[in-house]
């Protein structure tokens, strides 16, 4: 199984937080970044699929899936970290160490479903194939909260939940995106939804002064009521 990547014709501007696409020269806009994110994860679920479907259909053995299952989660959640901070290169100490601590979760939920396989509590059939591909699709929910420390280190207050075009939303999904902004870190964060890994909704970020020309707009139609 290859190893999950972030494509390299993408150079980061560390300055704005955006991927400039090195053949045009232009901003990868959030549309696009969300595009590629997804597809990374996608890709990456496809091939835990492919590894379950291996298993049970006996190509492949049981410590094939769970070593194959083990390296396709570490190198999914270290791709979409890099893709969230621009590079491995712009990880720091305390960016890589919130990268171990969920590999290290994920391991830990991993051991345990591997457990249940073991012990004939999971049916080697359709629910480990699907439970097998959630294991990709939970990069998603790493990525998100790798952006979210990310922004708030560059100083961004409030956030947005930001529900994904043509993707199935969980009712909290919806909930979380009827607040509209809010004070960071205050709205559910993607993955702790009901829809838990099949999440593919967003978190926007801006600082609190990017609102005022809003506010200011609210204020004058108050005084032209009033008036
Ligand atoms: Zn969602």
């Amino acid at each position: 199984m290859p190893p999950a990547q972030v494509p390299d014709k993408y150079t980061w501007d560390a300055l704005r937080r955006v991927y400039i696409n090195d053949a045009t020269g232009k901003v990868v806009t959030p549309w696009q970044q969300r595009q590629i994110g997804l597809r990374i994860v996608n890709k990456s679920a496809a091939a835990m699929k492919q590894l379950a479907e291996d298993y049970v259909e006996g190509a492949a053995s049981f410590e094939e899936w769970a070593v194959g299952m083990r390296e396709a989660v570490k190198s999914v959640h270290s791709a979409m970290s890099q893709f969230a901070y621009g590079g491995k290169a712009q990880m720091g100490v305390a960016e890589r160490g919130r990268l171990g601590a969920t590999i290290r979760d994920q391991y830990k939920y991993l051991s345990q479903f591997a457990l249940e396989v073991e012990a004939g509590r999971v049916e080697v059939g359709d629910a480990l194939i699907a439970r097998s591909e959630m294991y990709g699709k939970a990069g998603w929910a790493t990525y998100q909260d790798q952006v979210g420390h990310r922004e708030k280190h560059a100083g961004m207050d409030e956030e947005r939940s930001f529900l994904e075009p043509d993707a199935d939303h969980c009712q909290d999904c919806f909930d979380e995106a009827s607040i509209g902004w809010a004070p960071i870190g205050s709205l559910v964060p993607i993955g702790s939804r009901q829809c838990v890994a099949r999440c593919q909704c967003s978190m926007e970020y801006r600082h609190s002064s990017e609102a005022e020309d809003a506010g200011a707009g609210e204020a004058e139609d108050a005084g032209a009521e009033a008036a």
